[in-house]
């Protein structure tokens, strides 16, 4: 697909219609996998998932600090109960995602971040998030596209659409 000069592209959009062209599906993310994303403070304090997910300290989980890059490796944190937690209730978190969702291969089961800020843990679904940033865009993707193969009734003006992938 090649960029119009002067037109906006969205991000959310060219990752949906990239997915739908290659055909490719998604069965994780960067966010939801550990270790993909290594966060490191300048403390030497280091995380894993979501960058945001360093600093914080949470009810659920304590803060999510696993090591320090001075005394720790990555290989010797993984047997610690609290990455054991948080991997645990993030891979039930994409399971979950994986049985429920018709826009899993779309998405890859979310970020664990915004499942935590809203419902309290990584062990959980959809999100507020989720529905704006991977299910609306996906239905307007494909509503355009259908609409632009023609095999739905248009509901516009009469005259070829525009697929939304360009
Ligand atoms: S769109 Fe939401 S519910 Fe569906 S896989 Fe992604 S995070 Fe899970």
């Amino acid at each position: 697909m090649k960029p119009e000069p002067g037109a906006l592209n969205l991000r959310e959009f060219e990752t949906t219609c990239s997915l739908i062209y290659s055909e490719a599906r998604l069965q994780d993310t960067d966010m939801n996998r550990a270790f993909v994303i290594v966060n490191v403070d300048h403390q030497g304090n280091f995380s894993t998932f979501d960058p945001e997910l360093l600093a914080v300290p949470t009810e659920e989980y304590g803060d999510f600090v696993l090591g320090n890059v001075r005394h720790d490796s990555l290989e010797s944190v993984i047997g610690t109960d609290k990455f054991q937690r948080m991997q645990r209730d993030m891979v039930a978190g994409v399971e979950l995602c994986r049985s429920s969702c018709d826009y899993f291969g779309l998405c890859g089961g979310g970020a664990g971040s915004n499942k935590y800020w809203e419902t309290g843990s990584f062990r959980s679904s959809e999100t507020q998030a989720c529905r704006y940033r991977v299910k609306t865009v996906a239905d307007v993707v494909m509503a355009g596209l259908e609409r632009s193969l023609g095999v739905t009734t248009p509901v516009a003006t009469p005259g070829a659409t525009p697929s939304p992938c360009g």
